[in-house]
């Protein structure tokens, strides 16, 4: 029989509040083939440009359904009338080929990880301060204010959490944070 020796990936989720800069950082590690970043499925419809298997899995309502029934989501939720999740299947066998698996995740979604995988290594991303993240969110200006002020509110609400997660990596520069963020999962 032929053993597989092939040392397992680590299970990362990295969340923290919007404006922080965590697409910013996972994108990072896109090419790098240690690396493999989670495919969510999704029941909306495809936007122009966006490729199925690439962007998102798009699937209909009922296969959403299925899936949630067959227990086959590490976690998902429902967001503007959509659904959304992380399949499990996808994210086993990346982990089994010892690839470093990361989810990019919101706070609720990271406790229903939490629950669903015991292995997964929590990571929050912090801003160098409250000031900072202000900027980021309200210069990044494809929110309108109403929203800025609701990203905002949660933001709060979301740093307060911080102490729930394995490791809190403060994003003061995007580089340096993505060889946190690398040596976190070699270690
Ligand atoms: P969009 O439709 O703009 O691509 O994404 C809408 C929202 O869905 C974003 O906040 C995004 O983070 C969230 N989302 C994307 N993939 C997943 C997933 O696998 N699980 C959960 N819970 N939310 C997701």
């Amino acid at each position: 029989m032929i053993k597989n020796s092939r040392k397992p990936g680590k299970l990362l989720a990295v969340s923290g509040p919007s404006g922080v800069g965590k697409s910013t950082i996972t994108n990072q590690l896109r090419s790098d083939d240690r690396f493999w970043i989670s495919i969510s499925a999704t029941t909306r419809k495809m936007r122009n440009g966006e490729v199925d298997g690439i962007d998102y899995h798009f699937v209909s309502d009922e296969i959403f359904e299925k899936m949630i029934n067959d227990g086959d989501f590490l976690e998902w939720a429902a967001f503007a009338g959509f659904k959304y999740g992380t399949p499990r299947k996808a994210v086993d066998e990346a982990l089994a080929l010892g690839k470093n698996v990361i989810l990019e995740i919101e706070l609720n979604e990271a406790r229903q990880v939490r629950k669903n995988s015991k292995n997964a290594i929590l990571i929050f991303i912090e801003p160098p301060s409250w000031d900072e993240l202000t900027t980021r969110l309200i210069n990044r200006g494809t929110e309108s204010e109403l929203s800025t002020q609701a990203r905002l509110a949660r933001a709060r609400e979301e740093l307060s959490a911080a102490a729930e997660f394995d490791h809190v990596l403060v994003n003061h520069q995007v580089d340096a944070s993505v060889s946190e963020l690398v040596s976190l999962a070699l270690r």
